[in-house]
């Protein structure tokens, strides 16, 4: 795994200490993969599988999805590929799932909550996967999406288990679910913050209206403590945390997750070389000072102001 990334003259993700940061990438569809791999992706951090259900009048068969699933892991054996189940809702309507009209789609029925209302959805997923990965190398991590509760969460492991899926976890991606991050992790195998619907989430804005695009901001001290909230509850429990939002993508923010706790960042595979140098630059003790500022800011743009100039200061 490394020696591929290495064998591209590409060195896996790490802090100046050594400290492995694996560098993962988000991908929507399968092909993806070759930028990924080109970028010295260590995995697949997050992979959408929207691609597969949108503008289709009804939901593609086990024996498409199987297909999909099959070529994506065959691009990445011995490496980790996490699969997010079906999001749809809000952004990403689907008409044989979101029938009904929501006046506040975001806070409706999408991603988990729609699956367990048309669960044959699921299982139909969940059945490909297992077949994928029975004859796939690559190491297959399943997730949910809009997860809000532990129940929920305690409601997908044992579904992803029931079909041998045994590396099942959640998206924390609703506020409710990282307050109570340490009773989702007894549940879930590990879990992978969306820092794109957490923002919206925390901030209450719209993240696809623009009159309140300042508010989407991961750089938010509120947002930050909430990642710092899953990040303690990773490290108690031993179990990985990864950032899968666009948060991951900035190299300065990223120093600054890790320092929260974060263990992998995926992004999208043009970002994977600037994190890999901002990464280099500090050591863990440096991110968890830096995190420590950002935390203590009262605002997104103070926070990113406030590390910038910490780090100009170690420099
Ligand atoms: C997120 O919400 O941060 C995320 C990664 O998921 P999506 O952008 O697909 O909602
Ligand atoms: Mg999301």
């Amino acid at each position: 795994e490394r020696a591929s990334a290495l064998a591209g003259g590409l060195e896996p993700g790490a802090l100046a200490d050594g400290t492995p940061i694996p560098l993962l990438a988000n991908l929507g569809s399968p092909d993806g993969s070759q930028k990924a791999l080109e970028a010295g992706a260590e995995g697949v951090g997050l992979f959408r599988t929207e691609f597969l259900f949108l503008e289709q009048r009804m939901a593609p068969t086990v024996e498409q999805q199987r297909e999909q699933y099959t070529r994506l892991l065959a691009d990445f054996p011995g490496k980790k590929v996490v699969v997010r189940v079906l999001d749809a809702g809000a952004d990403k309507p689907l008409e044989f799932l979101n029938d009904a009209h929501e006046d506040n789609p975001a806070l409706g029925l999408r991603g988990l909550r729609s699956l367990r209302a048309n669960e044959d959805i699921l299982r139909e997923q969940l059945t490909a996967l297992a077949d994928a990965d029975a004859v796939s190398e690559a190491d297959l991590w399943v997730m949910a999406p809009m997860v809000a509760t532990v129940e929920e969460t305690r409601y997908f492991v044992r579904l992803a288990t029931e079909y041998g899926l045994k590396t099942a976890g959640v998206m924390v991606e609703v506020p409710s679910a990282a307050l109570l991050a340490d009773r989702v992790l007894r549940e879930a195998a590990f879990a992978s913050i969306g820092t794109n619907d957490l923002t919206q989430y925390t901030l209450a804005a719209d993240r696809l209206l623009g009159s309140v695009a300042a508010y989407q901001s991961p750089w938010h001290p509120a947002v930050l403590r909430l990642i710092g909230e899953v990040g303690r509850a990773g490290t108690a429990a031993d179990k990985p945390v990864g950032i899968c939002g666009e948060a991951a993508a900035d190299p300065l923010l990223a120093v600054v997750l890790v320092g929260l706790g974060a263990t992998t960042l995926s992004m999208s595979p043009a970002a994977i070389a600037d994190v890999r140098l901002s990464l280099r630059q500090h050591t863990l003790d440096q991110a968890k000072r830096l995190a420590g500022i950002a935390l203590a800011a009262d605002g997104a743009v103070e926070a990113r102001d406030a590390v910038r100039a910490a780090i100009a200061g170690e420099a």
